[in-house]
């Protein structure tokens, strides 16, 4: 694996792969990596005849000053993680290298996506992901695109940002890998004391009773069922929802058919947790 540091390195590497029959693949990610981001990574070398993951941890989406001072860093392990999976090309680039002095923020109108759930929640977020991965595929023109289910509305604005700019990039959406009890993987499990870290996997048991006791017909007392157990395990929600898998507007009222979304994001007293899950019908 090489370590390159700048656009302009990355652009010239990168250089002899623009044409068919050879595709470019490309994990963006923030670091503290785990087998979620690894997951990622080899669905990119089995795709792709190169497979460049970045880790640059993104000052623009993060709406809490704190959060982003204590979001984990974990360099040398993600380093050894990285060649270990085959990773062919690590982008690290310094913030000066994404954001130059006098660069000028977009603005991207992404609508409906940007008031709901996280983009409520976390004021920016978005748009700081959308400034973040703009750039990086800009740099590195992809063919392919791997994220993770783990942040599905990330994935849904992802997908309008590039379309709004005219990507040629196609998204590749990879399934929420998760530990053993069933916690979903995050860099901000690292931030979980002992007692938090077993407190943590209320958040899949509340989904999992969603998706299993979910009928055609009224959904918001199951929700709130749903929201009472996370409460009662110490949780302080921002929100459960039960979303159109699609356009994440709300269904209060389900057919049994339409394929839903169930989202939660809440607090374990510093560290904000986030996931979902498919229910169909
Ligand atoms: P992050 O480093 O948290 O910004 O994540 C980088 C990429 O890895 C994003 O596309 C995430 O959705 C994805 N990811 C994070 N956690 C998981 C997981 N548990 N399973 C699958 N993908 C994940």
């Amino acid at each position: 694996m090489i370590l390159i540091k700048t656009i302009s390195q990355l652009r010239e590497k990168l250089a002899p792969y623009r044409n068919k029959p050879s595709s470019i693949g490309f994990v963006p990610t923030m670091g503290a990596l785990h087998a979620g981001h690894i997951s990622l990574i080899n669905s990119c070398k089995s795709a792709d005849t190169i497979c460049v993951c970045s880790i640059f941890v993104n000052p623009t989406q993060f709406n809490n000053a704190q959060d982003f001072e204590k979001y984990p860093i974990t360099i040398e392990k993600d380093i050894d993680m990285l060649e270990a999976s085959g990773c062919d090309i690590l982008f690290l680039p310094s913030v000066a290298e994404m954001y130059p002095p006098g660069d000028v923020k977009k603005n991207y109108d992404l609508g409906y996506l940007e008031t709901i759930l996280e983009g409520k929640y976390r004021p920016g977020h978005f748009q700081g992901v959308c400034q973040i991965v703009d750039k990086l595929l800009a740099a590195v023109l992809p063919d392919n695109l791997y994220m993770g289910q783990k942040d599905y509305q990330q994935c849904m604005v992802v997908q309008k940002m590039i379309d709004l700019e005219e990507y040629a990039t196609v998204l590749n959406i990879g399934p929420t890998i998760r530990e053993n009890d069933g916690l979903a993987m995050s860099s901000r499990n690292l931030r979980l004391n002992e007692t938090e870290r077993q407190q943590a996997l209320t958040i899949s048991k509340a989904l999992i009773f969603l998706k299993e006791k979910l009928r055609p017909g009224q959904t918001d007392s199951l929700r709130q069922q749903s929201e009472k157990i996370l409460t009662d395990a110490g949780y302080k929600v921002d929100y459960v929802a039960v979303a159109d898998a699609a356009t994440l507007r709300p269904v209060e009222n389900w057919d049994g058919k339409q394929l839903l979304v169930a989202l939660v994001a809440a607090f374990l007293n510093e560290v904000r947790l986030i996931d979902n899950m498919v229910i169909n019908g």
